[in-house]
């Protein structure tokens, strides 16, 4: 079989939900038994988003070989449990960065360089890429932005070109809408997506299916009036309602028959039922839950809820699995000092301390570990979170005064967090930290030992400061040990305080690798002792 290629675009508004769809559609292709992998495709001209500000476009993914990839990456590592690449994000910057090398080199020596065919050569390149692999027998692509978007105009041209050069069997097209519910008129408006089609069809690409987001059920005359107006089979218009959680999208899907079609477009016609136990079961415990807990989640950036989109997700995994509900309370941590600590997180069963670039906020995470670590309460601190731990024991405990990250004190007298080694003689920023999986080695009798169950974990990084091992030996003699270290390097990845109820603090990003199916460990554990928390403080658990 020649591999198959999906390609999702979308109309009408962004945050529609595309990648869900894209996700939840690989995810039941994947169920019936083909190999799926899906690839984002974004119209801006950064190489990555790794240099972008979390407000600008929500958290930076991290793939386990260290690319620093958009969002929803995330959603396809979570649905489909396969780990993503490089390969699979390719923005405008990455496209024309190549083109633009190639013209240095010679390669078109004679030719003017063009968009078509050069840029969109390049772009079909790298939609084909990952199919010439033989790892998978089904390319899912999502473009990034809005039909109409000036910028993504060569992402649709070069699916156009597909369209024309591949066989039927081998491509399909999926367009997402919405269509708005107007409370004045009671009624559901299909225009916006007539006029969507419109435009995707101006662009040359066809589209075989139409799904619609809606807050309301789309009667059978709604479908077969987008099917009519937008020239696609009837039966291929339907709907995506909202949800109560993202992971019920496949199978909503499912019932609305989208991998069905797919699959007779690729002339597909055996295939074994999707088997949903698994996902099943979370969904049980996550719409049923029997306790619930009070988690804060203090960081910079809590206006918007995308920054922090894994850490999110990965409390709903760990929630499910605790069977508790995790409410959880986003404090911006530039609005905490020593005067008000106590009634921000007073009342929380635990605290998350967030990671983070740069001095904003820095003072009032170090007050909210300072609480937390005197008041018993359970800590969990990802990367800045972690490197903040210490700054506030060196203070505090060891009695170090003026003690900080040179990222944002380089002159403090005492270090005890400090850039690393191999950063020192690094000036360009995009794609340089520290970043991928790396090994840690957890010491014996650890909490982090009993939290994975093993000696050596893998988990992803994104930094360029790390753990002054100057500070080491007092650290640990004056009780913050260093439980999870890099075997190569000895980079402290991981400390806690053995005398506190649950105090942990990892410098990588254990929230990238969580999923419905497989919950993050730490992030199962940090819950559960919330859970005791709350009990033993007298607080009801018991929903
Ligand atoms: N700013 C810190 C560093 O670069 C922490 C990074 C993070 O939290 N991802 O080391």
């Amino acid at each position: 079989m020649n591999t198959k290629y999906v390609f999702v675009t979308g109309g009408v508004a962004s945050s529609l939900g595309k990648g869900i769809i894209a996700a939840s559609l690989a995810k039941l292709l994947q169920a019936r038994g083909l190999r799926v992998t899906i690839q984002k495709f974004d119209p801006y001209i950064n190489i990555d988003p790794g240099t972008l500000n979390p407000y600008e476009h929500g958290e930076c993914y991290v793939t386990d070989d260290g690319a620093e990839t958009d969002l929803d990456l995330g959603h396809y590592e979570r649905f489909l449990g396969v780990h993503m690449t490089k390969a699979n994000n390719v923005t405008t910057g990455k496209v024309y960065f190549t083109v633009i090398n190639k013209e240095r080199e010679g390669a078109y020596l004679g030719k003017t360089v063009q968009i078509i065919p050069h840029i969109t050569d390049e772009i079909k390149r790298r939609m084909l890429l990952l199919g010439k692999t033989g790892q998978f027998d089904v390319i899912i692509t999502e473009v990034g932005g809005t039909v109409g978007d000036m910028e993504s105009q060569p992402f649709l041209e070069a699916i156009r070109q597909l369209q024309w050069e591949m066989p039927e069997e081998d491509l399909a097209s999926i367009h997402l809408t919405l269509v708005p519910y107007l409370r004045a008129a009671k009624e559901l408006k299909t225009k916006p997506t007539q006029h969507s089609v419109q435009m995707l069809q101006q662009a040359g690409v066809h589209p075989d299916v139409i799904v619609c987001r809606t807050e309301k059920e789309l009667t059978p005359e709604i479908r077969r009036k987008v099917a009519l107006f937008c020239n696609v089979k009837p039966g291929h218009v339907i709907q995506s309602i909202d949800a109560p959680s993202i992971y019920q999208v496949p199978m909503n899907m499912e019932k609305e028959g989208l991998d069905e079609m797919i699959l007779s477009h690729f002339g597909i016609n055996h295939y074994p039922e999707p088997d949903f136990t698994k996902l099943q079961s979370f969904l049980d415990k996550l719409y049923h839950p029997k306790y619930q807990v009070d988690i804060a989640l203090v960081g910079k950036y809590v206006e918007l809820q995308d920054a922090y989109k894994s850490i999110l997700e990965s409390f709903v995994h760990a929630g499910a699995a605790n069977e508790c509900k995790v409410n959880v309370h986003t404090i911006q941590s530039e609005h905490i000092d020593a005067s008000n600590v106590e009634e921000k997180i007073g009342g929380m069963d635990a605290v998350l301390v967030a990671p983070g670039f740069g001095e904003r906020g820095l003072e009032g995470k170090i007050q909210a570990i300072k609480y937390v670590r005197e008041h018993n309460i359970p800590f969990f601190g990802i990367c800045l979170g972690m490197q903040m731990c210490v700054v506030e024991f060196a203070r505090n405990v060891l009695g170090l005064k003026g003690a900080a990250s040179t990222e944002v004190d380089p002159s403090s007298p005492y270090p005890v967090i400090d850039l690393m080694e191999d950063q020192k003689s690094t000036t360009i920023k995009g794609g340089t930290m520290r970043l991928g999986a790396y090994n840690c080695k957890l010491a014996p009798e650890s909490l982090a030992y009993k939290i994975y169950g093993t000696e050596i974990i893998s988990e992803r990084h994104r930094h360029r400061y790390e753990f002054n091992g100057d500070y080491l030996e007092r650290m640990e003699a004056a009780g913050l040990r260093a439980s999870g270290r890099n075997p190569e390097t000895g980079l402290v990845e991981i400390v806690e305080i053995p005398t506190h109820p649950f105090f942990i603090g990892v410098q990588f990003h254990p929230e990238l690798k969580s999923t419905p199916e497989i919950p993050q460990p730490v992030f199962v554990a940090f819950v559960k002792a919330a859970m005791a928390n709350r009990n033993s403080r007298g607080r009801v658990c018991e929903l």
